[in-house]
């Protein structure tokens, strides 16, 4: 990734000698690459230009050293701050610091991959963490949505709470939390049903089934190709019901990540897990560092 910004710096650099101070010059014509590879990896416009200015006022002034060029030295303080504010190098895992069973509660609208995630998730903590998972549907608005969810516990060969019909979502939720109690289930995963858009109905249904399960993690899912939409989404449920983490799904897509950097810098909540295709164990954790060379390309 270096390599790749630093040569779209050489340029720029090309009358400076090896050594010396970053004027502020040479960093405003590097810096307008950056805005340009921002805006083109669809980074809200006030998220590039404070992360612009903060790059600007550490970069000025900085000796460069002589083990590297100019563009290289640029290019290292651009890359680092970018992964500063994608949240940090390293990842934040889903925390089960809680007595069992810890719910985890899938938030999102319809399509985001909510129904996918929650499989994906069951089976990550079953196959790789040996936790006993219960999946259970809360969507009773779109048909066929809990029968999608048994399937893909079956395939993900983890437990799913019978269906009931006509049960409404605040009954399934209290008694997915009691049959984890009284069969000694690890983590209970809830899907709760989404909406085409943001509406109070939503919003008054997921914030009642929250006040009764006490969720451990309050996970939005939104979709990485719908752009600064997904920004006002995580908005939107952060502010009527709380999150604690982000899962962005279709990474796989042409999406550049700049979704990832504006969410982070928007709603400050962190981005947990990465859906990476349709099938199950497309899910990965969420590395600054990889988004932030896919932002600047
Ligand atoms: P829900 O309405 O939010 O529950 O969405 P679903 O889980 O039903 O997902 C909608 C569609 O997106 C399905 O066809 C999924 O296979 C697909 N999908 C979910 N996550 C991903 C992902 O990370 N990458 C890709 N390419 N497709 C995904």
């Amino acid at each position: 990734m270096f390599e790749s910004l630093s040569s779209k710096f050489s340029g720029i650099f090309e009358g400076m000698s090896k050594r010396g101070l970053l004027s502020e010059a040479d960093v405003s014509e590097a810096m307008r690459e950056v805005r340009l590879a921002m805006l083109d990896a669809d980074v809200a416009l006030p998220v590039v230009k404070d992360f612009i200015s903060r790059v600007k006022e550490g970069a000025v002034g900085k000796e460069v050293l002589d083990t590297i060029s100019p563009g290289q030295a640029v290019a290292k303080i651009v890359n680092d701050a970018l992964v500063e504010s994608l949240g940090g190098a390293g990842v934040v895992p889903l925390s089960f610091n809680a007595a069992p069973p810890v719910a985890i509660l899938m938030v999102g609208l319809q399509g985001s991959g909510k129904t996918t995630s929650s499989g994906k998730i069951a089976l990550r903590l079953t196959a790789r963490e040996h936790k006993k998972v219960l999946l259970a549907s809360l969507d009773t608005q779109r048909p066929a949505a809990q029968l999608q969810l048994a399937q893909l516990a079956e395939q993900a060969k983890v437990a799913c709470l019978p269906i009931v019909s006509g049960q409404p979502p605040l009954e399934i939720a209290a008694r997915a939390m009691d049959t984890a109690r009284r069969e000694g289930y690890d983590v209970v995963i809830l899907d709760t049903a989404g909406r085409l858009s943001i509406d109070e109905a939503l919003m008054a249904e997921v914030g009642a089934v929250k006040t009764l399960v006490n969720p451990h993690e309050t996970l939005l899912v939104v979709d990485a190709m719908t752009g600064q939409d997904a920004v006002n989404t995580a908005q939107a449920f952060k502010a009527a019901v709380g999150l604690t983490g982000v899962v962005m799904t279709r990474m796989d897509g042409d999406a550049k990540g700049g979704a990832a950097l504006s969410m982070r810098a928007i709603t400050g909540t962190p981005i947990k897990l990465v859906g990476s295709g349709e099938k199950l164990t497309e899910l990965e954790e969420f590395y600054p560092e990889r988004v932030a060379s896919r932002i600047l390309g």
